[in-house]
């Protein structure tokens, strides 16, 4: 769907996957004016296929519109190209559990000038790739790596917006990570540089002893997670207290030294939910050790993926049903 600043929204089609044709002079390739979202389709046992609360990414992406001076997409023409996407390609819906159709919506600036102003002109494309399990080995415990020196977002930033050029910031650090055997990078605020943000791309929570689950604010510089949301939701169903506020390191390591901190998970709709079984930096590491996974971090996971995988009554009517049963 094309974007203009005279016409609005027009001209949306559905096309085989292959190149598109860019000019070089095209304000994405310069400025990185760009957003994207990411979700799945699933596919339930009686064959249906659905996705998970699309109308939440069509909000985020517009939230990101408004950061990156991009027009905003009305939801329901973006729910719509989900459902055409998803009717054409029903066959490449996987059958399996751990499998799933990965969906990418996204929107770039492709006017055609090089100076710098936001463009007047925009797409509004979405890719689908049928995808397995994030990390392979199935639900391992994974490392995480604590970027010290190289932020990702800061106050004001763009870390609250799903944009490239934050991904692109945080790829030293994640290769980083990967060069000291962790899977994934963490990253803290940059003035204490002990305040948790988010992982590459991934929400964390801590789990107490007790059953509550810490995650961090929405603070402006990470991503509103529709996984930490839905979590926040099932945990609190279940009685659980849920405390959104600052987290140090310092809490976390802390909290597994003197055992009122048992379990640590990240959550992403390319993750699930995965157990975190080591924090590690160039001065410590904090390992849960046989602990990991935790209990309640595969209890959740079991109930989210059940919901999303139609094993569970969906109570929250968060699934949108795209191709029936
Ligand atoms: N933080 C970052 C930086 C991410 O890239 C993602 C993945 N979109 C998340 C958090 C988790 O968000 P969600 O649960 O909506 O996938």
């Amino acid at each position: 769907i094309v974007w203009t600043k005279d016409q609005g929204w027009h001209d949306a089609e559905v096309i085989p996957y292959g190149p598109i044709p860019m000019d070089p002079a095209s304000s994405v390739l310069h400025y990185g004016q760009e957003i994207f979202e990411g979700l799945k389709a699933y596919r339930r046992p009686d064959g249906s296929i659905v996705t998970f609360r699309p109308e939440a990414n069509a909000q985020r992406l517009n939230d990101s519109a408004r950061r990156l001076a991009l027009p905003e997409i009305p939801e329901e023409l973006f729910v719509r190209a989900i459902h055409e996407l998803v009717s054409i390609d029903a066959d490449w819906v996987p059958t399996r559990e751990d499998q799933s159709l990965y969906l990418r919506p996204f929107m770039i600036a492709d006017e055609s000038f090089l100076g710098v102003r936001s463009a007047e002109r925009a797409r509004f494309l979405v890719i689908a790739s049928p995808a397995g399990p994030y990390f392979s080995g199935g639900v391992k415990p994974v490392s995480i790596w604590l970027s010290q020196d190289l932020a990702r977002a800061g106050h004001g930033g763009t870390g609250a917006a799903k944009c490239g050029g934050n991904y692109a910031a945080s790829l030293l650090p994640q290769q980083e990570a990967a060069e000291n055997g962790c899977q994934q990078v963490l990253f803290t605020d940059t003035q204490t540089e002990d305040t948790i943000d988010e992982l590459g791309g991934m929400n964390l929570f801590l789990v107490r002893t007790d059953g509550t689950l810490i995650t961090p604010a929405l603070n402006g510089n990470i991503l509103s997670g529709i996984t930490r949301r839905s979590l926040i939701e099932l945990a609190k169903d279940r009685g659980l207290r849920v405390e959104e506020r600052a987290v140090t390191v310092s809490e976390w390591r802390e909290g597994v030294a003197d055992g009122t901190i048992s379990e640590a998970f990240a959550c992403g709709t390319a993750a699930v939910i995965t157990p975190i079984g080591s924090l590690k930096s160039s001065d410590f590491t904090i390992d849960f050790g046989d602990a990991a996974p935790g209990e309640l971090t595969m209890s959740l996971r079991e109930e989210l993926t059940g919901i999303q995988f139609g094993l569970r009554e969906d109570t929250h009517g968060w699934l949108d049903v795209i191709v029936p049963a």
